[in-house]
């Protein structure tokens, strides 16, 4: 079963880093997984299921569908495993929700496009430069580090240390079950010094993705003397750790650090939005294409 699965693991990360190349992204930076569907022809929507994480139709167009309920992180991780049933040319196939299907048996085509989504995600590379620019490793770092990491490249925090204990094996199993002790709601707690209920994304000075994707009601934390431009976020108070801010209307926008001028465009969404991912950030959706 090990080699298998090494063998398997390989094979998703060679594939993502020729996805990666296909659609014209480096090899390090985050990416935005519904934008590298639309450059390779597959569309993607969201939908009102509760009974699956997401499906892939194979056809002419090829079409994946996600769980519009599901936390943005686990939504964008969905979309590369499905893209990955895309890419290895598997049949259509239903993902059923993670929990109901965390006791089944071992599938070698899902392992394999697991692997394919993280790869796509979090490659390698970037995960290096990620801790490094942060004066760190994947060894040593804080709960808050690997969060902040976490949200750079559109990951839920689990889905970050899984990777880096299976996937790159750049941590060790005993290190991930230390890390995995810290559920998100704690970790957003340590950062905020209080309890929130909403999502919350740390955009800290050293964000490299291209832009900086949420939806509406979601929080975000920026440096001190970030300023917001457009009416997508508002300001929400002034931290000793940062400004924080909160989405709330879906369109476009733009953080703007003064000191150092750092400037992060913000896409917003609606909440759990519902339709064809192309139309997520627009303000106003057309009408037949809910
Ligand atoms: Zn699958």
């Amino acid at each position: 079963m090990k080699s298998q699965s090494s063998q398997l693991a390989t094979r998703g990360m060679q594939a993502a880093l020729r996805v990666r190349q296909q659609v014209g992204a480096d090899l390090h930076s985050p990416i935005c997984v519904y934008d590298a569907c639309d450059k390779v022809g597959v569309q993607v929507r969201f939908a009102e299921i509760n009974s699956m994480e997401g499906m892939y139709y194979r056809g002419t167009p090829a079409k994946i569908v996600i769980g519009a309920r599901r936390p943005l992180a686990r939504r964008n991780f969905t979309c590369g495993h499905e893209l990955g049933h895309h890419v290895f040319g598997h049949g259509s196939t239903v993902d059923e929700l993670q929990e109901a299907t965390s006791s089944t048996a071992w599938q070698p085509d899902e392992f394999l496009v697991n692997a394919f989504s993280a790869a796509l995600l979090m490659p390698h590379v970037g995960l290096k430069r990620a801790f490094a620019v942060r004066g760190t490793t994947p060894d040593k770092a804080t709960p808050r580090q690997l969060f902040e990491i976490s949200c750079n490249f559109g990951v839920g925090y689990d889905t970050l240390v899984n990777h880096l204990a299976y996937g790159t094996q750049l941590i060790g199993p005993e290190r991930a079950k230390e890390m995995g002790r810290s559920s998100p709601k704690e970790i957003r707690k340590l950062i905020l010094g209080r309890d929130v209920q909403e999502a919350l994304v740390v955009v800290d000075e050293h964000w490299t993705a291209p832009t900086v994707d949420i939806e509406v009601e979601t929080l975000a934390l920026a440096p001190k003397h970030t300023i917001v431009e457009g009416a997508s976020l508002r300001h929400c108070g002034s931290l000793e750790i940062g400004e924080l801010f909160q989405a709330v209307n879906p369109g476009l926008g733009r953080l703007a650090t003064k000191p150092n001028g750092h400037s992060r465009f913000v896409r917003v969404s609606r909440f759990q939005f519902v339709g064809l991912s192309k139309f997520r950030h627009l303000e106003e959706v057309p009408d037949d294409e809910h």
